[in-house]
């Protein structure tokens, strides 16, 4: 069984997404970190992404893979772990961008399609229903209104480096400025698929958005199998 969790940032995805995944069993996959951990090698590497045949190149001979030790997941590009740096600032505001670059989305589909083969998976990102898994048992689309996602955001921020100066508004900017990229690029744009629950999670806890999406999976694992 694949589910499937799309959304912009800060509407709760990777929270509910790896609880549901520990709580079912399944495996969890965090596919925006991997988009993060080919931009901090591109940055890192110097790689002019604006030459296809370079790009193409170092794409080829740096694949992203996943290691997993004791739970926590190590983003690897290449023979390199680079986990530590894929959070920076320097990573999230060049993130879109590398992400709206048809060959990184088709190495990067490519990958995440081996990842699924096999094993019942929750899938976290941006295109995960509408693109890379068209098929998924159950597709989920979080949303939330920018305010509550920038204050999720923040909080999150200030938790992981308290002594981080940046304000709210801050926040608030580079979450609408990401969501809009993303939301308005052509090649796989953020949007819910016509077959997604989409959940508002403004109001609801990280418990609450999950016990909902594990009633859906219920639901669809007691459907009765059709013959087609
Ligand atoms: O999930 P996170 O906010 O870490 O994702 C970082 C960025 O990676 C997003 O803003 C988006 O540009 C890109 N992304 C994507 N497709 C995905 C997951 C993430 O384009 N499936």
């Amino acid at each position: 069984m694949i589910i499937t969790i799309d959304g912009p940032a800060g509407t709760g995805k990777s929270t509910v997404a790896k609880n549901l995944a520990e709580d079912l069993g399944y495996t969890y996959f965090e596919t925006g970190a991997m988009y993060r951990a080919i931009t901090y090698a591109i940055i890192k590497y110097k790689v002019d992404y604006n030459d296809k045949t370079a790009l193409k190149a170092f794409l080829d001979s740096h694949p992203v893979t996943i290691r997993t030790r004791f739970n926590d997941k190590y983003y690897i590009v290449g023979d390199e772990d680079v986990t530590g740096y894929i959070r920076s600032k320097e990573v999230t505001d060049l993130v879109s961008a590398i992400s709206a670059i048809g060959d990184v989305r088709e190495t990067l589909v490519t990958s995440q399609r081996e990842l699924a083969k096999g094993v019942n998976a929750v899938f976290e990102g941006r295109d995960m229903g509408t693109v890379v898994f068209p098929d998924a048992d159950v597709k989920i689309f979080l949303t939330a209104s920018s305010e509550v996602r920038a204050k999720r955001r923040y909080n999150e921020l200030i938790a992981k480096n308290p002594s981080l100066t940046i304000t709210l508004d801050e926040v608030l900017q580079d979450i609408n400025r990401r969501d809009a990229y993303d939301a308005s690029r052509d090649i796989s744009p953020m949007r819910p698929a016509d077959d997604a629950i989409i959940i508002d999670t403004s109001t609801l806890s990280a418990d609450e958005v999950e016990n909902s999406i594990i009633n859906i999976t219920k639901e669809v694992e007691d459907r009765p199998l059709t013959n087609q």
